[in-house]
């Protein structure tokens, strides 16, 4: 099926799809936010979103609670399914035994373990593979994971939410102590020696993060002089991008 022939309801479950990931993001660090809708017959018989710390992915909580619906069923979902293993077997394995018969998805996954390898692992299953549908959303959705890949680093934000507080759709929020930094997250605190910004930068990606917020005032933006090395003044303008303010 081309573009052009694109049903009108496509773009309306992936929306759908889109809504759901964009509820787990800043839960689901290393990975990133997918949303997956299994749809059949015109219904949806089972959603998901990547669970919360990364797994189980989105597609295959997604095909194990539609079950036996899932046979001859079109899979919304708004990255390209991964095709290798890691800590959990791949979904196109589990869209392939599923019988899912089309999958329609937003983008394709840059990991290079992945990129390309999911729709080419399903299309020689058989499977109908439409690629596009909603993918300026997704992308925007999954920022902070594609900044990672591309980088090795998570997208950074300066954040005006008060001190404790992990701004929604953010995995963690570092904070500048005298001789230390603080990063906290959903799943708890990690404190590590202060380093300059480009290897903390590195340090948060090493650990998986995608988005970290970090304070309008905090040392790391060179507001005031106590802090030792991360007071490089000419940081932020050379490796901070995209840089977006949020507040609460
Ligand atoms: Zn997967």
């Amino acid at each position: 099926m081309t573009s052009r022939t694109l049903p009108n309801s496509d773009r309306a479950w992936m929306e759908r799809a889109l809504v759901l990931a964009r509820e787990a993001r800043g839960h689901v660090w290393p990975n990133p936010p997918v949303g997956c809708v299994v749809v059949k017959d015109g219904e949806a018989v089972a959603e998901a979103a990547t669970h919360p710390g990364g797994r189980p992915h989105a597609e295959r909580k997604a095909i194990d609670l539609a079950g036996h619906s899932a046979n001859e069923a079109t899979l919304f979902v708004t990255l390209e399914p991964c095709c290798h293993w890691g800590k959990t077997p791949p979904c196109t394995d589990a869209i392939i035994d599923a019988g899912i018969l089309r999958v329609v998805c937003a983008v394709q996954d840059p990991d290079p373990r992945v990129n390309g390898g999911g729709f080419e692992e399903l299309r020689r299953a058989g499977i109908d593979v439409t690629i596009g549908v909603g993918a300026e959303p997704a992308k925007t959705l999954m920022s902070g994971f594609f900044h990672r890949i591309r980088t090795g680093t998570p997208e950074v934000m300066a954040s005006t939410v008060g001190p404790g507080l992990i701004p929604d759709g953010v995995d963690g929020v570092l904070v500048s102590r005298k001789k230390a930094v603080v990063l906290t997250t959903r799943s708890g605190t990690i404190e590590s020696e202060l380093r300059n910004p480009h290897h903390l930068l590195e340090w948060m990606g090493d650990l998986g993060l995608t988005t970290v917020a970090i304070p309008k005032q905090d040392a790391f933006w060179c507001h005031g002089q106590s802090h030792g090395d991360v007071n490089e003044c000419n940081y932020t303008s050379k490796t901070t991008s995209p840089l977006r303010e949020i507040g609460a």
